[in-house]
């Protein structure tokens, strides 16, 4: 019944009108009833708690006090004039200021009259004050409502300049109470509200907005947190069934000869425990009528494209072609060259089609692709062009698939009018809460374990101060035959003075490592292009023995005997920047090194960004931190996801919570795919209207 009582536009609820409307709706787009009530407190203000003076501490947070002014007067200063007040209380003093609005409150505050006040206290010369306070007549306050906890709202500047105050606001849910009578739809089954112990929907609408008490707010913001998170899998997972059940795919029920004179004959190496089972998992999804559609993640080496090209021979041993996308010329030849290496001359055709691919050459690419002689092909975003026809695409494989959008993979896709399976890569990391919540409509696997053999980083965390000992080490490292790349951050806001740090840095290298015993290479942004190259040639072929560069190395480069990574102003790059910069490393036999240089003065985040990049190389591991510390707004994909908008829940804190909303929706689904049942109901009502106001079907294609 309240259902559409809560899609009237919030211009028309009593004390709105379309000013307040339209700044409602600018600041926090809330645009209906609906949207005003879902709302959601940042947080709470106790208010069961009276303090007295001589209770008071330094750095508490809002305290109230009972107390009365005995003297106010204007004291004039140099930048303004403000209003001091002398509050007691029978245990002590202190004063209350404001800034704004003196003539209004020196007329109207009572002297020598019992208020209840509340607000922030400073400290500051041996004396507590208290600016701006919320201030209340004791008999008043005795009188009305008993607010328990007092709910702060999301605010903005433009929303407090127009006067829509914290207190505004709540009055406004307020109304919406009123008019409802409290009364909110249910919008879980009774079995889950069971089985979780939750609170009803309508007693954690109130109590959310008007705690009762801790208890109560606690239960208010599981039950809701935990509803959110229901919703968004709901959507994600009945996407992927529906995939699964409507989305026939070409089944590769044998595993044919060419995938087993691979395996037997020309596999150079064991493949690891981690790449055994997720090829099993792909395998297990190419035999079934559905269609596959899964997300691979392993660390950077830690040995996708083995598996990729493997899945390829699947592919090919039921008569289709498979086509490999990466998201740059670098990454597309070295995959042309690794497997065509790998493939010696089992009989698989494979081509390279990529911007710079010659017309006539194309033309043979073309062809051969429609008549079927070409087996894979590989290359990047040229293989979305119309012209790119195959005779039967039967597996598409997209490497480090964040680079890529949506809109580009979906095209992949309708290649064919049964879609071919889709395998999308990634090495960089996402952890799996968010992986979860972003791409729970793909099936995941995880390659977690590196190929044996590999050394360990080791990374430690050096001063400034210490720069000596550093040089030091170089000098030895150098002496064994090894390279060392020294990297400066360059970023977009203070390029003019990051471009300075890189070369004061280069001369004073220079000096250390003078000529005719040392060799320098220098690269940057700034550089002509052939110039750049022409240096990174000179390091590559071990000409020079430092590399000093911003972080335009980050792609692209290997150069094994480079075990040394000096990277300066570390507290300055991002921890995936940091993993990847160092993931250049590595990669030869010998011991490697990453050196983080900073100097003395550390946030305690980028404090956390050193230790964890010390304590670990796991990119799993740091992905996590890093989401812990920045949030998943910034983490790439999340634009696709619905995630961004949760209004209540957040998928780091809620992990658990988002654990057991995807449960029991996979269980609900499997038992109730169509939400027919009458104990699920509520559910189906919910959904129903979830998925008529907005189109999910457009997050992932
Ligand atoms: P990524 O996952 O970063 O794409 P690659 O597929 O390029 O990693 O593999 C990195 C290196 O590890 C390659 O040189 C590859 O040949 C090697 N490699 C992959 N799997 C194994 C394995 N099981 N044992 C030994 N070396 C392996
Ligand atoms: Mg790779």
């Amino acid at each position: 019944m309240n259902a559409n009582y809560l899609q009237t536009p919030i211009v028309y609820l009593k004390g709105v009108g379309p000013n307040r409307a339209e700044t409602l709706q600018m600041e926090l787009g809330i645009r209906t009833y609906q949207d005003l009530i879902n709302l959601f407190p940042n947080r709470y203000l106790d208010k069961t708690q009276y303090y007295k003076i001589n209770q008071l501490q330094r750095n508490s947070s809002e305290v109230q006090i009972i107390g009365k002014i005995i003297n106010i007067k204007t004291v004039e200063q140099k930048n303004g004039k403000r209003l001091v007040a002398t509050f007691i209380d029978d245990t002590g003093q202190m004063e209350l200021v404001w800034f704004r609005g003196q003539k209004w409150i020196r007329e109207n505050l009572k002297l020598n009259t019992p208020y209840v006040l509340f607000g922030k206290t400073n400290f500051y010369g041996g004396n507590f004050s208290m600016p701006h306070p919320e201030m209340e007549l004791l008999v008043e306050h005795e009188q009305g409502l008993k607010i328990f906890m007092q709910p702060i709202y999301p605010s903005t500047e433009k929303l407090s300049n127009k006067g829509i105050t914290n207190k505004v606001i709540s009055k406004l849910i307020q109304q919406i109470f009123i008019d409802i009578k409290g009364k909110f739809t249910e919008a879980l089954s009774p079995k889950i509200i069971n089985e979780l112990h939750l609170i009803s929907k309508s007693e954690a609408m109130f109590n959310i907005h008007f705690p009762k008490n801790q208890e109560l707010l606690a239960k208010a913001q599981f039950r809701l947190k935990f509803e959110e998170l229901f919703y968004v899998q709901m959507q994600l997972i009945a996407k992927n069934m529906l995939h699964k059940q409507r989305i026939k795919g070409f089944p590769f029920d044998k595993v044919g000869t060419i995938f087993n004179k691979f395996y037997s004959e020309s596999l150079p190496f064991e493949l690891t425990n981690a790449q055994k089972r997720v090829l099993k998992e792909i395998r297990a999804d190419l035999g079934s009528n559905a269609q596959m559609n899964r997300l691979l993640q392993g660390d950077v080496g830690s040995g996708k494209t083995i598996v990729a090209l493997m899945a390829m021979l699947l592919a090919i041993d039921n008569g289709f072609q498979a086509c490999l996308m990466a998201p740059t010329e670098i990454l597309a030849n070295q995959h042309y060259i690794g497997i065509q290496e790998l493939l010696g001359d089992i009989g698989i055709n494979v081509a390279l089609l990529t911007g710079s691919v010659k017309k006539s050459a194309r033309k043979i690419i073309h062809e051969q692709l429609e008549s079927g002689e070409l087996h894979i092909l590989i290359g990047t975003h040229a293989l979305l062009e119309d012209k790119v026809q195959y005779k039967n695409l039967g597996l598409a494989i997209v490497d480090e698939q964040h680079r890529f959008g949506v809109a580009q993979r979906s095209k992949l896709w309708h290649k064919n009018d049964i879609p071919p399976h889709v395998l999308v890569m990634t090495a960089t990391p996402i952890p799996r809460t968010l992986a979860m919540s972003l791409y729970g409509d793909l099936d995941i696997s995880v390659i977690d374990e590196l190929p044996p053999g590999r050394k360990p980083i080791k990374t430690v965390h050096r001063y400034d101060s210490n720069r000596l000992k550093v040089f030091q080490f170089i000098r030895e490292e150098i002496k064994k035959g090894r390279q060392i790349y020294v990297v400066y951050p360059l970023i977009q806001e203070s390029e003019a003075l990051d471009y300075k740090d890189l070369m004061d840095g280069y001369e004073s290298i220079a000096r250390d490592f003078p000529l005719p015993d040392y060799q320098i290479s220098i690269v940057h942004g700034q550089m002509k292009p052939e110039d750049k190259d022409y240096e990174m040639q000179r390091f590559v072929k071990g000409e020079t023995n430092i590399m000093v560069a911003t972080t335009v190395i980050e792609v692209g480069v290997n150069v094994p005997n480079a075990s040394v990574m000096i990277i300066e102003s570390a507290e300055r790059f991002g921890l995936s920047q940091l993993h990847q910069l160092r993931g250049r490393v590595g990669r030869g036999a010998d011991q490697s090194f990453c050196i983080l240089m900073t100097g003395h003065k550390l946030s305690s985040e980028a404090k956390t960004r050193l230790q964890t990049m010390v304590q670990t190389n796991d990119g799993f591991e740091i992905a996590e931190v890093d989401l812990k510390l920045r949030g998943p707004g910034d983490l790439m994909g999340t634009q696709q996801s619905g995630m961004l908008n949760l209004k209540i829940a957040d998928i780091v804190r809620d992990n658990d919570i988002l654990k057991t909303a995807r449960y029991y929706a996979i269980q609900l689904l499997k038992d109730d795919p169509t939400l027919q049942k009458e104990e699920n109901s509520a559910i189906n009502y919910t959904y129903s209207q979830l998925i008529k106001h907005k189109n999910i079907w457009k997050y992932i294609s």
